[in-house]
């Protein structure tokens, strides 16, 4: 009988993360001030995140050792299991062995977890009492809502008023855990004061929130800010599960020709490829594909250069493909691939050549979804399906080229609370959009200026 699932034991869990930083061959330019245009400094950063995650952030150490109430909080979901799609593989006739690491087994249903607990942790050693953040469709609320309830920290969540109006079951699961949900624009802060005075009704966007958690956090001494993605720190922690990964994939005595995630911020992205990273840099032969939507194709449209993180123009200026900090991309129902950036650590390693990029609209990633669903069983969510559609693609060629080929895909979350996109799939309203070229055209003409 072929196995179908690789599970490690709790011993096996990793008890070290691993910084890509140690290795790449070039280092992100830093991110600037975007007053001075210097880099930021740490004391420019303390006011928000605590000095442990701050060094992270900025460290070159190779392997960083996880605190032991971290690995201890892993345990509640890690290692997850790793499978080999057979039925998948069976429909789809090909001689490629398709593998996927599914962390929608996280108690908040996404690899998202692997992070907020660790930055849960640091903020109460730091004497934190109190992580404001923000949530689009909730999945990053829901997972530093568990940390926080789980390491003793209180949570407010600003979630942009649409989500909340109109996708209430991810604000009851973060309620269910204990946070204060608010709907953005609030009248909390003073950012969401003025956009309420101009506009009562405004519908909020992931642009507003931000900027009302991170008032939050910088104007009161015992709150800080969290983020769900594109910081080193962030990818550092996914890094569980490229490393569970490969400990797995040895068991079998497999190694990957190509590993897959879909990328929005890219830090699954980062967390299941630059174990693998490690290796290629060491001249292994593997390759790794970022994944993104066709109508917010970051990594394969945006330009190379410095660009504001948040859309109001609050954070520090990084250096990342952009597709500009105001381009508003169509409301896909991946929600988690609507960021106009990308990690600096991917984008300079994707800058030299260390990843690959792809992008497909979303009539084709529901097609791999479903394929997914009728064939291995768990619906995934959407922002992973375009991993999916990816790895399904590399087992067609391998199948017209007749080689084996051993494909290895992040599953990063399940799709149980966006059943509505599938609702508009299965009633044929779901459409693809065009990749908003114009738009983009003009949201890069308003780019800040720096000076070389
Ligand atoms: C948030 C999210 C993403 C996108 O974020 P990355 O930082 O690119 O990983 C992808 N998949 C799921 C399930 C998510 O919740």
């Amino acid at each position: 009988m072929k196995e179908r699932k690789i599970v490690l034991s709790e011993r096996d869990i990793p008890r070290q993360w691993y910084n890509i930083m140690a290795d790449m061959p070039n280092l992100p330019r830093p991110p600037l001030n975007p007053r001075t245009m210097k880099p930021v400094g740490p004391d420019d950063l303390s006011a928000i995140f605590p000095m442990s995650l701050i060094e992270q952030e900025v460290s070159t150490q190779r392997w960083i050792d996880i605190p032991e109430e971290v690995l201890e909080l892993y345990t509640l979901w890690r290692p997850s299991p790793l499978f080999r799609a057979l039925r998948l593989e069976e429909a789809l006739k090909t001689p490629a062995r398709i593998y996927y690491k599914y962390e929608g087994v996280s108690p908040a249903g996404s690899h998202k977890t692997n992070t907020s607990i660790p930055q849960a942790y640091y903020n109460k050693k730091a004497g934190i009492r109190r992580i404001a953040t923000e949530t689009g469709a909730g999945q990053w609320g829901s997972a530093l809502s568990l940390a926080g309830k789980l390491l003793g920290i209180e949570i407010t969540v600003y979630m942009v008023r649409v989500s909340y109006e109109q996708k209430p079951y991810r604000r009851i699961a973060m309620e269910t855990w204990g946070a204060n949900v608010y709907p953005s624009p609030s009248n909390r802060t003073e950012s969401g004061k003025k956009i309420l005075s101009e506009n009562p009704d405004s519908p909020g966007s992931l642009g507003i929130a931000i900027s009302e958690a991170v008032e939050d956090a910088a104007t009161h001494k015992d709150t800080n800010y969290a983020l769900g993605s594109v910081l080193n720190h962030v990818l550092l922690h996914q890094t569980v599960i490229g490393l569970e990964a490969k400990k797995q994939l040895s068991i079998i005595n497999e190694y990957p020709d190509v590993v897959i995630a879909c990328c929005g911020g890219g830090s699954n992205l980062g967390g299941i490829g630059f174990p693998f990273l490690y290796d290629r840099i060491n001249g292994r032969n593997v390759r790794v594909v970022a994944v993104e939507p066709v109508s917010c194709p970051t990594l394969t449209k945006g330009q190379f250069r410095y660009d504001f993180g948040d859309t109001v123009g609050l954070t520090p200026l990084l250096m990342m493909y952009t597709l500009g900090h105001d381009f508003v991309p169509p409301g896909i129902h991946a929600g988690g691939l609507r960021y106009h950036g990308d990690a600096p650590l991917v984008c300079q390693l994707y800058h030299d050549g260390l990843i690959e990029a792809i992008a497909y609209g979303q009539t084709s990633v529901f097609d791999a979804a479903i394929q997914f669903a009728r064939t291995e069983g768990i619906i995934p969510a959407p922002e992973s399906a375009h991993a999916i559609r990816a790895a399904i693609d590399e087992a067609l060629k391998a199948k017209e080229e007749g080689k084996e080929k051993v494909i290895l895909f992040n599953l990063s979350g399940h799709g149980y609370f966006d059943l509505q996109a599938y609702a508009d799939y299965l009633s044929g309203k779901l459409m693809d959009y065009e990749y908003p070229e114009e738009k983009i055209k003009e949201a890069l003409s308003r780019l800040p200026e720096v000076p070389a």
